[in-house]
């Protein structure tokens, strides 16, 4: 048996005359900028979240640093942002002239933690950026307290979270503003790349779009200096056929995570994901730790099973930030969950007695 990651072609087969023929209308139409596709599409996917503004753009990182320049974070500016996460999310702030300030992660559900982002705020601090990391929703309630005792702008990085609520309430609707992404191998992945900003107030969105195309508001009339970024037609077309299907994809993942959580539970040197009581996880991806990573890793592997590490150095310890001069101890459960963390195979199409021979082969692993 062998068994990757994700399997991107099994989803592909399970729709396949539906996304070829939006690829086929695309082409007769020559929709491949703008067009009627991108508008459905930002409309279609802000009734999916319940959010009144969203605006595509050319992918994820582009969304939150879009997003930065929106609310005029820049120079001068500090933005608390997670230790754990994929590198875009402080890049941006990087990108943008402002310092990312990194704040520790909450054991169990590896999202930023509230309590240690407040002792960080400085006069300089504009903004957080939870990260709902794996697909689990960060602590929002708490963020949102906070950010209204000291006047902080709150940007969701959405990337991993398509789906996930809390209390019924989608991840992108609780902050200011929020960015997705739609890489392919996201929960809800184009044929290329792609991405999009919600916001609560449509000036934040009118602002978000002329910057996103090139400071324009009316044809040849360029207001400030913007950039391109935008969601082709080809990519929207392919999202407004999978959107459809997301909220049963959404389901299947969970069956298969607590297929494995019911299997694996029981096993002693294995932590296994969670969800916080009101948390719906969007099984972006199934994040297990144990000590013995490594050595299972490379079992697991022989056997034909592919695992992942999301990811390998946590963001402070990456050599671009190696001028911020951190020391392991100043996020200590980080520096404890680095060499633990290993991603299991995660997508719809796993098949249960694939979940059962993984959970197996990981059993004997351990006895
Ligand atoms: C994928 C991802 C991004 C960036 O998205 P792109 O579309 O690849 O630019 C940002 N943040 C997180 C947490 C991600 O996983």
């Amino acid at each position: 048996m062998s068994i990757p990651l994700i399997d991107l072609k099994a989803q592909y087969s399970r729709i396949q005359p539906e996304i070829d023929t939006a690829i086929q209308q695309t082409i007769s139409q020559t929709a491949f900028i703008g067009g009627e596709s991108v508008a459905q599409f930002e409309q279609e996917f802000g009734g999916y979240l319940g959010a009144s503004q969203v605006v595509s753009c050319g992918n994820g990182t582009d969304a939150l640093e879009i997003i930065l320049r929106t609310l005029n974070i820049g120079s001068g500016d500090e933005v608390l942002v997670p230790t754990m996460s994929w590198v875009a999310t402080s890049e941006v702030v990087v990108t943008a002239g402002a310092t990312p300030v990194f704040v520790d992660v909450n054991p169990g559900t590896y999202t930023i933690n509230p309590q240690e982002a407040a002792q960080k705020i400085t006069e300089r601090t504009k903004a957080i950026m939870p990260v709902h990391l794996y697909g689990h929703p960060a602590d929002m309630p708490a963020i949102m307290q906070l950010a209204e005792t000291h006047k902080l702008w709150v940007i969701e990085d959405c990337a991993q979270a398509h789906g996930a609520t809390i209390n019924g309430k989608k991840a992108g609707t609780w902050g200011h503003a929020a960015g997705f992404s739609f890489f392919p191998s996201k929960n809800l992945g184009c044929y290329g790349d792609g991405g999009a900003m919600a916001f609560r107030e449509e000036k934040h969105a009118e602002q978000a779009r002329t910057i996103a195309r090139h400071g324009q508001q009316t044809r040849h009339h360029h207001v400030l200096h913007g950039r391109n970024s935008r969601l082709d037609g080809l990519q929207a077309a392919i999202l407004l056929a999978k959107l459809q299907y997301l909220d049963q994809w959404l389901s299947e993942k969970q069956q298969v995570a607590y297929q494995y959580t019911e299997r694996l539970a029981e096993l002693a040197p294995i932590v296994c994901p969670s969800e916080q009581a009101g948390y719906q996880h969007a099984w972006h991806l199934y994040v297990i730790r144990t000590s013995e990573r490594d050595q299972l890793k490379q079992m697991l592997q022989r056997q034909g099973i592919q695992t992942g590490i999301h990811y390998p150095t946590a963001l402070p310890f990456l050599p671009c930030y190696q001028d911020l001069n951190h020391q392991p101890e100043d996020f200590p459960i980080t520096s404890q969950y680095q060499p633990e963390i290993l991603s299991l195979p995660m997508y719809a199409e796993l098949t249960e007695s694939q979940v059962d021979f993984i959970s197996q082969t990981i059993a004997d692993f351990f006895n």
